[in-house]
Formats: structure tokens, C-alpha cells, sequence
């Protein structure tokens, strides 16, 4: 059973690149009114080092997961790391988050969430909004499911920042009765 999601931020040595924990507070806020389970913050920055790769100025994801994997935690506990940096997997250009299926660790880089990275002015509130869609897309896969095809389904793949914005914060009635099978 789902009892709490801690947040924690994530950089390279010294914290680079990880976001402030002002911000991972204000997504727990609003995790919070959807989840109804304890959504801890964490002040101190995982160094994800380790899955830096200088030649793309990238984090691999898959390399934080196994980074994260190995650490103790709480049971019925998931963690989810944030980071300013820009995130992806060998054959993709980048990706804004990524979970293990039915595991128990979650990365999401906030990076291309913010609408800066864009050209546009900041909007906090339309960053917190993404933010929060696509770890609930990453809970939902630490929950096992898959991707869906209901496009406003938060489970639905984003490949661009457009179909993060499509998404609802909230699972299709399908996705959210497999969320609550899980246990
Ligand atoms: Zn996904
Ligand atoms: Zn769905």
C-alpha cells in the first residue's frame, strides 16, 4: 500500500542543478490534495553525478533509478527525485521523467516543464501544474501501469510539453481502478 512519496531534489556535486526545496514544497501541496498519503520533503540533494553524461550535457534517467534503487527507504514508501537538469535515455532526445514499473523510485527534471525553456515568460503555476501531472505519471507507473490512450488520462505518453498540458491531473476511470489494484 501507497503511505507516503518523499520528494527529493537531485544534482550534480554540490547540488548543482537541483531544484530548491521552496519549490519541491509547493509541488507536495499539491500532491497532497490528490493523494491523501504523507508527501515528505527532503532538504539534503541526492548527487546524481553518476548519471551525468558530459558529451550530451544530460542526466541518463535509468542511471538515477539504479542510483536510487539501492537505498533504504520505508515500506509502502516511494521517492521521487527532481532535478533542474535535462533528463533522457540513450535513443531519446531527452525525457521528462522516468519510473521503473512497479518499482519504488521515480526521477522527474523540471527542466523542459518550465516554460522558460520555451521562450516564454516564467509561470509558476503552469510549472507546478506540469510538475504535478508528470509525477503522477510516474507514481502511476511505480503502481504498474502502462501508458494510455486516453490522452487527457495522466498515464497517456508526453513526448512534447503540448501533451503534458492535454493531460488532466487525474487517471482515466481504467488507470485509476489498476492504481488501486496494486495494493
Ligand atoms: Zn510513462
Ligand atoms: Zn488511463
Amino acid at each position: 500500500m501507497l503511505e507516503s512519496v518523499e520528494l527529493v531534489p537531485a544534482g550534480l556535486a554540490g547540488a548543482v542543478g537541483a531544484p530548491g526545496v521552496e519549490i519541491l514544497d509547493r509541488i507536495a501541496v499539491r500532491l497532497a490534495r490528490l493523494l491523501h498519503v504523507r508527501i515528505p520533503v527532503r532538504t539534503g540533494a541526492l548527487d546524481i553525478s553518476a548519471a551525468w553524461h558530459e558529451e550530451r550535457q544530460q542526466v541518463w534517467s535509468t542511471e538515477v533509478l539504479a542510483l536510487m534503487n539501492g537505498a533504504p527507504r520505508q515500506p509502502g514508501m516511494v521517492r521521487v527525485a527532481y532535478t533542474e537538469l535535462d533528463l533522457a535515455v540513450p535513443v531519446l532526445t531527452f525525457v521528462f521523467g522516468e519510473a521503473l514499473l512497479g518499482g519504488a523510485s521515480a526521477v522527474v527534471s523540471l527542466r523542459r516543464l518550465r516554460n522558460e525553456y520555451y521562450g516564454f515568460p516564467p509561470d509558476e503555476d503552469l510549472l507546478l501544474d506540469r510538475a504535478v501531472k508528470e509525477t503522477l505519471h510516474e507514481l502511476g507507473h511505480t503502481r504498474g501501469l502502462r501508458h494510455c490512450h486516453d490522452l487527457r488520462c495522466v498515464m497517456s505518453s508526453a513526448h512534447a510539453v503540448e501533451r503534458v498540458d492535454i493531460r488532466e491531473a487525474a487517471f482515466c476511470r481504467e488507470c485509476a481502478e489498476g492504481w488501486s489494484a496494486f495494493g
